[in-house]
Protein backbone atom coordinates (compact mmCIF):
# COMPACT_ATOMS: atom_id res chain seq x y z
CA UNK A 1 0.00 0.00 0.00
CA UNK A 2 1.42 3.44 -1.24
CA UNK A 3 0.69 5.95 1.17
CA UNK A 4 1.45 10.04 1.25
CA UNK A 5 1.81 12.44 4.31
CA UNK A 6 0.16 15.55 4.50
CA UNK A 7 2.98 18.31 3.60
CA UNK A 8 2.39 19.56 7.29
CA UNK A 9 1.39 17.07 10.68
CA UNK A 10 2.30 16.15 13.92
CA UNK A 11 3.87 17.94 17.04
CA UNK A 12 3.62 21.86 16.65
CA UNK A 13 6.23 23.95 18.17
CA UNK A 14 4.61 24.48 21.47
CA UNK A 15 4.10 20.96 21.78
CA UNK A 16 7.30 19.79 20.73
CA UNK A 17 9.10 22.60 23.82
CA UNK A 18 6.65 20.96 26.09
CA UNK A 19 7.46 17.26 25.61
CA UNK A 20 11.57 18.32 25.35
CA UNK A 21 11.15 20.41 28.29
CA UNK A 22 9.18 17.42 30.80
CA UNK A 23 11.86 14.70 29.19
CA UNK A 24 14.99 17.08 29.84
CA UNK A 25 13.44 17.36 33.36
CA UNK A 26 12.75 13.11 34.47
CA UNK A 27 16.39 12.26 32.47
CA UNK A 28 17.91 14.66 35.63
CA UNK A 29 15.95 12.46 38.21
CA UNK A 30 13.68 15.36 38.64
CA UNK A 31 10.34 14.79 40.81
CA UNK A 32 7.13 16.09 39.45
CA UNK A 33 3.44 15.89 38.94
CA UNK A 34 1.97 17.60 35.70
CA UNK A 35 -1.35 19.24 35.93
CA UNK A 36 -3.48 17.67 33.23
CA UNK A 37 -2.36 15.85 30.34
CA UNK A 38 1.06 17.66 28.78
CA UNK A 39 -0.71 17.18 26.02
CA UNK A 40 -3.32 15.63 24.81
CA UNK A 41 -2.32 12.46 23.80
CA UNK A 42 -2.65 9.42 26.03
CA UNK A 43 0.62 7.86 24.63
CA UNK A 44 2.46 10.62 25.46
CA UNK A 45 0.52 10.39 29.05
CA UNK A 46 1.39 6.97 29.47
CA UNK A 47 5.20 7.66 28.76
CA UNK A 48 5.62 10.56 30.70
CA UNK A 49 4.48 8.36 33.81
CA UNK A 50 6.70 5.77 33.11
CA UNK A 51 9.78 8.16 33.05
CA UNK A 52 8.14 9.26 36.52
CA UNK A 53 6.11 12.13 35.88
CA UNK A 54 2.57 11.48 36.93
CA UNK A 55 -0.31 13.19 35.71
CA UNK A 56 -2.76 15.12 38.43
CA UNK A 57 -6.25 16.78 38.11
CA UNK A 58 -5.79 19.51 40.76
CA UNK A 59 -2.95 21.05 42.78
CA UNK A 60 -3.76 19.67 45.95
CA UNK A 61 -3.10 16.30 44.79
CA UNK A 62 0.67 16.88 44.04
CA UNK A 63 3.01 15.38 46.75
CA UNK A 64 6.03 15.84 44.99
CA UNK A 65 8.09 19.07 44.83
CA UNK A 66 7.41 20.14 41.36
CA UNK A 67 4.46 20.81 38.94
CA UNK A 68 4.45 20.89 35.67
CA UNK A 69 1.73 23.30 33.89
CA UNK A 70 1.25 21.56 30.52
CA UNK A 71 1.54 23.74 26.90
CA UNK A 72 -2.16 24.43 27.08
CA UNK A 73 -1.01 26.96 30.22
CA UNK A 74 -2.96 27.52 33.43
CA UNK A 75 -5.06 30.65 34.80
CA UNK A 76 -2.23 32.89 36.01
CA UNK A 77 -3.89 32.55 39.57
CA UNK A 78 -2.34 28.60 39.59
CA UNK A 79 0.84 30.23 39.71
CA UNK A 80 0.71 31.98 43.11
CA UNK A 81 -1.77 28.64 44.63
CA UNK A 82 1.19 26.70 43.59
CA UNK A 83 3.80 28.72 44.86
CA UNK A 84 1.17 28.89 48.21
CA UNK A 85 2.09 25.24 48.48
CA UNK A 86 5.55 25.32 48.72
CA UNK A 87 5.65 23.97 44.86
CA UNK A 88 8.50 24.64 42.51
CA UNK A 89 6.55 25.70 38.85
CA UNK A 90 8.11 23.88 35.62
CA UNK A 91 6.27 25.90 32.91
CA UNK A 92 5.95 24.43 29.66
CA UNK A 93 3.08 27.21 28.28
CA UNK A 94 3.26 27.54 24.87
CA UNK A 95 4.49 31.45 23.64
CA UNK A 96 1.33 31.61 21.70
CA UNK A 97 -0.99 30.71 24.55
CA UNK A 98 0.94 33.50 26.71
CA UNK A 99 0.00 35.91 24.08
CA UNK A 100 -3.19 35.33 24.40
CA UNK A 101 -2.95 35.90 28.42
CA UNK A 102 -1.34 39.31 27.33
CA UNK A 103 -3.32 40.64 25.02
CA UNK A 104 -6.75 39.72 26.26
CA UNK A 105 -5.58 41.44 29.88
CA UNK A 106 -4.39 44.78 27.55
CA UNK A 107 -8.03 44.65 25.85
CA UNK A 108 -9.63 44.22 29.49
CA UNK A 109 -7.55 46.91 30.28
CA UNK A 110 -8.41 49.14 27.61
CA UNK A 111 -12.31 48.87 28.40
CA UNK A 112 -13.21 46.09 26.16
CA UNK A 113 -15.34 43.34 26.49
CA UNK A 114 -13.70 40.06 25.96
CA UNK A 115 -15.08 37.10 23.40
CA UNK A 116 -13.36 33.79 23.68
CA UNK A 117 -14.38 31.38 20.89
CA UNK A 118 -14.09 28.08 21.41
CA UNK A 119 -15.26 25.24 24.22
CA UNK A 120 -15.51 26.58 27.65
CA UNK A 121 -14.15 23.55 28.89
CA UNK A 122 -10.91 23.61 27.08
CA UNK A 123 -7.71 24.00 29.29
CA UNK A 124 -6.34 26.55 27.20
CA UNK A 125 -10.19 28.79 27.25
CA UNK A 126 -9.92 27.73 31.35
CA UNK A 127 -6.72 29.43 31.08
CA UNK A 128 -7.65 33.07 30.06
CA UNK A 129 -11.22 32.73 31.87
CA UNK A 130 -10.73 31.45 35.19
CA UNK A 131 -9.42 34.34 36.86
CA UNK A 132 -11.88 36.73 34.86
CA UNK A 133 -15.00 38.40 36.60
CA UNK A 134 -18.16 36.63 35.09
CA UNK A 135 -19.64 39.55 33.34
CA UNK A 136 -15.78 40.43 31.77
CA UNK A 137 -16.07 38.03 29.16
CA UNK A 138 -18.07 35.47 26.87
CA UNK A 139 -17.22 31.95 25.87
CA UNK A 140 -18.69 30.91 22.54
CA UNK A 141 -19.10 28.39 20.67
CA UNK A 142 -22.02 28.50 17.86
CA UNK A 143 -23.77 31.02 15.93
CA UNK A 144 -26.95 30.47 17.96
CA UNK A 145 -24.60 30.93 21.25
CA UNK A 146 -23.83 34.40 19.19
CA UNK A 147 -26.99 35.14 18.87
CA UNK A 148 -28.27 34.95 22.11
CA UNK A 149 -26.52 37.95 23.28
CA UNK A 150 -27.15 41.58 23.27
CA UNK A 151 -23.49 42.77 22.07
CA UNK A 152 -24.82 46.17 21.54
CA UNK A 153 -24.41 46.91 24.84
CA UNK A 154 -20.74 46.82 24.93
CA UNK A 155 -18.67 49.65 24.09
CA UNK A 156 -16.22 47.77 22.65
CA UNK A 157 -15.85 44.31 22.22
CA UNK A 158 -12.42 42.22 21.19
CA UNK A 159 -12.73 38.35 19.82
CA UNK A 160 -10.25 35.91 20.63
CA UNK A 161 -9.95 32.37 18.85
CA UNK A 162 -8.84 28.96 21.26
CA UNK A 163 -5.88 27.92 19.25
CA UNK A 164 -6.85 24.98 18.06
CA UNK A 165 -10.13 25.70 16.61
CA UNK A 166 -11.15 24.82 12.62
CA UNK A 167 -11.05 28.62 11.86
CA UNK A 168 -13.07 27.71 8.56
CA UNK A 169 -15.80 26.46 10.98
CA UNK A 170 -16.05 29.55 13.73
CA UNK A 171 -15.50 32.53 10.97
CA UNK A 172 -19.68 32.86 10.99
CA UNK A 173 -19.78 32.92 14.91
CA UNK A 174 -17.30 36.18 14.41
CA UNK A 175 -19.19 37.54 12.00
CA UNK A 176 -22.20 37.00 14.09
CA UNK A 177 -21.05 39.58 17.02
CA UNK A 178 -19.27 41.84 13.99
CA UNK A 179 -22.39 42.45 12.85
CA UNK A 180 -24.45 43.10 15.90
CA UNK A 181 -21.79 45.78 17.37
CA UNK A 182 -19.25 47.41 14.85
CA UNK A 183 -17.07 48.45 17.52
CA UNK A 184 -15.99 44.97 17.31
CA UNK A 185 -12.28 43.69 17.02
CA UNK A 186 -10.89 40.49 16.50
CA UNK A 187 -7.45 39.13 17.60
CA UNK A 188 -5.43 36.96 15.21
CA UNK A 189 -4.67 34.24 17.89
CA UNK A 190 -5.25 30.90 15.76
CA UNK A 191 -1.56 30.03 15.99
CA UNK A 192 0.16 29.24 12.82
CA UNK A 193 0.72 25.42 13.53
CA UNK A 194 -3.22 24.73 13.58
CA UNK A 195 -3.68 26.56 10.64
CA UNK A 196 -0.41 25.31 8.27
CA UNK A 197 -1.92 21.65 9.63
CA UNK A 198 -5.36 22.41 8.62
CA UNK A 199 -4.41 23.30 5.44
CA UNK A 200 -2.33 20.95 4.56
CA UNK A 201 -4.71 18.07 5.44
CA UNK A 202 -7.62 19.82 3.17
CA UNK A 203 -4.57 19.33 0.06
CA UNK A 204 -4.20 15.78 1.31
CA UNK A 205 -7.67 15.06 1.43
CA UNK A 206 -8.19 16.50 -1.71
CA UNK A 207 -5.64 15.24 -3.26
CA UNK A 208 -6.70 13.03 -6.53
CA UNK A 209 -4.46 9.84 -5.68
CA UNK A 210 -5.37 9.78 -2.16
CA UNK A 211 -8.16 7.71 -1.82
CA UNK A 212 -8.32 7.17 2.61
CA UNK A 213 -6.62 9.04 4.98
CA UNK A 214 -5.89 8.68 8.21
CA UNK A 215 -5.69 10.81 11.12
CA UNK A 216 -3.30 9.76 13.99
CA UNK A 217 -3.94 11.66 17.25
CA UNK A 218 -5.42 11.52 20.70
CA UNK A 219 -9.28 11.05 21.44
CA UNK A 220 -9.46 14.44 23.78
CA UNK A 221 -7.13 16.44 21.55
CA UNK A 222 -9.28 19.65 19.70
CA UNK A 223 -6.81 19.84 17.16
CA UNK A 224 -6.82 16.22 15.75
CA UNK A 225 -10.55 16.12 15.85
CA UNK A 226 -10.71 19.43 13.38
CA UNK A 227 -8.39 17.52 11.01
CA UNK A 228 -10.74 14.72 11.13
CA UNK A 229 -13.48 16.77 10.34
CA UNK A 230 -11.86 18.25 7.18
CA UNK A 231 -10.48 15.15 5.78
CA UNK A 232 -14.01 13.79 6.24
CA UNK A 233 -15.69 16.04 3.75
CA UNK A 234 -13.61 15.02 1.08
CA UNK A 235 -12.61 11.45 1.14
CA UNK A 236 -12.98 8.02 3.51
CA UNK A 237 -11.73 8.85 6.94
CA UNK A 238 -10.59 7.58 9.86
CA UNK A 239 -8.95 8.23 13.68
CA UNK A 240 -6.73 6.10 14.65
CA UNK A 241 -4.78 6.62 18.36
CA UNK A 242 -1.88 4.03 16.86
CA UNK A 243 -1.09 1.39 14.33
CA UNK A 244 -3.42 -1.28 16.49
CA UNK A 245 -6.65 1.00 15.65
CA UNK A 246 -6.09 -0.05 12.11
CA UNK A 247 -9.03 -1.91 10.41
CA UNK A 248 -8.27 -3.30 6.74
CA UNK A 249 -11.05 -3.26 5.93
CA UNK A 250 -11.25 0.41 5.55
CA UNK A 251 -8.03 -0.28 3.13
CA UNK A 252 -10.34 -2.66 0.66
CA UNK A 253 -10.44 -0.42 -2.30
CA UNK A 254 -7.49 2.07 -1.98
CA UNK A 255 -4.43 2.11 -3.49
CA UNK A 256 -2.90 5.30 -1.67
CA UNK A 257 -3.44 6.09 2.11
CA UNK A 258 -3.19 9.70 2.87
CA UNK A 259 -1.88 10.09 6.74
CA UNK A 260 -1.88 13.27 8.74
CA UNK A 261 -2.04 13.84 12.58
CA UNK A 262 -2.64 16.33 15.06
CA UNK A 263 -0.67 18.97 17.57
CA UNK A 264 -0.20 16.31 20.06
CA UNK A 265 0.83 13.06 18.09
CA UNK A 266 4.68 11.76 18.66
CA UNK A 267 6.45 11.23 15.13
CA UNK A 268 7.03 7.55 16.67
CA UNK A 269 3.32 6.85 16.34
CA UNK A 270 3.13 8.39 12.91
CA UNK A 271 6.24 6.40 11.57
CA UNK A 272 4.26 3.12 13.16
CA UNK A 273 1.21 3.78 11.48
CA UNK A 274 3.04 4.76 8.06
CA UNK A 275 4.97 0.88 8.27
CA UNK A 276 1.57 -0.59 9.60
CA UNK A 277 -0.38 0.92 6.27
CA UNK A 278 2.82 -0.06 3.91
CA UNK A 279 2.79 -3.80 5.16
CA UNK A 280 -0.96 -4.04 4.52
S1 LIG B 1 -1.11 24.34 18.70
FE1 LIG B 1 -0.12 26.35 18.58
S2 LIG B 1 -0.76 27.39 20.46
FE2 LIG B 1 -1.13 25.23 20.76
S3 LIG B 1 0.75 24.47 21.72
FE3 LIG B 1 0.98 24.20 19.52
S4 LIG B 1 2.11 26.03 18.79
FE4 LIG B 1 1.22 26.45 20.82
Amino acid sequence: MKTKRAQRYGFCSGVRVADIKVRRFAAKGGNGAILGQVVHNERVVEEMEKLGVRTVHSLEEVKEPVIVFSAHGVPPSYHEKARALGLEILDTTCKFVYDIHKESRKALEGGAHLVFIGDPNHREVVGYTHDLAKDAYHVIASVEQALAVEWQAYPAIKIFYQTTLNAEEYEPVARAIEEANPRTSRADTICYATKENQEAARKLATDAEVDVVIVIGGKHSANTRHLFEICSRFKPCYLVQGASDLDPSWFQQAKCVGLTAGASTPDYVIDEVEKAVSAL
